[in-house]
């Protein structure tokens, strides 16, 4: 296993630790085995997922960038480690959903499974506090957290996200049925921060609908390790 990086950790988060480089526009993002769940109240460890999220996420973000669209991505260093620009994050978690699953079934009432076509776009307000609240354009605004545009752009990002993203899947024969989005400003524009990864998607098998993600943690379903491997494989392999 490697060590932890020579820079000063500025932050750590549930899943990754984010560390200073010699640029003060760069940081290092190391990705953690550290599993959460329920807005933490359920934690543990999956082995490996650190080097998974971070083969996966430069995966997606250099399918991403390909298509036009600005991420943060700007190497992978090592297996746990990524080098990305340095944005302010926007306190919004963009989610979007191709299929009804986890909390829009609960909140709604809705059928796990139904399809949703249109793609239907959520924002969430970033506030472990108040535990990540599902808020509209008005809160976001009262909050000052974005303007009207600024969710716009979100907004349409998500659906072009989704656009790439979505065949990506099919072809490696998996269901892409909700996952998370978060952005950041860099030098006066919006572009994709975070990760993109079994962590904050949920992908069902196409043949079999099994999860292939972190609801495998979530809800104690078993081979969760063996779930990761194989969203690797399909997507890296
Ligand atoms: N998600 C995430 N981080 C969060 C909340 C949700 O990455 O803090 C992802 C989650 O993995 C899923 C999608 O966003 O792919 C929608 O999650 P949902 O609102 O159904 O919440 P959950 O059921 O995960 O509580």
């Amino acid at each position: 296993m490697t060590g932890e990086p020579a820079g000063t950790m500025l932050y750590e988060g549930k899943a990754k630790k984010i560390f200073t480089t010699e640029r003060p526009d760069q940081v290092l993002q190391y990705f953690k085995d550290d599993a959460t769940a329920f807005n933490a109240q359920k934690r543990g460890t999956i082995a490996d997922k650190g080097v998974v999220n971070n083969k996966v996420s430069e995966r997606l973000f250099t399918l991403l960038e390909q298509q036009g669209i600005p991420t943060h991505f700007i190497q992978r260093l090592s297996d746990r480690e990524m080098l990305t620009k340095k944005v302010t994050i926007v306190p919004v978690e963009v989610v979007v959903r191709n299929v009804v699953a986890g909390s829009l079934a609960k909140r709604l009432g809705l059928t796990e499974g139904a399809i949703i076509d249109p793609a239907l776009i959520e924002f969430y307000y970033k506030d472990d506090a108040l535990g990540d609240p599902l808020v509209n354009d008005d809160h976001l605004r009262l909050l000052n957290v974005a303007t009207p545009a600024v969710l716009r752009e979100m907004r349409d990002l998500g659906h072009k996200i989704n656009a790439v993203l979505l065949p990506f899947f099919k072809q490696r024969r998996m269901l892409l049925v909700d996952f998370k989005l978060e952005f950041g400003v860099f030098h006066n524009r919006l572009i994709l921060a975070d990760e993109i990864s079994p962590d904050t998607c949920r992908f069902w098998d196409q043949t079999t609908k099994e999860s292939m993600d972190k609801d495998r943690f979530r809800k104690d379903l078993g081979k969760i390790e063996e779930a990761y491997q194989e969203v690797l494989k399909r997507v890296c392999g």
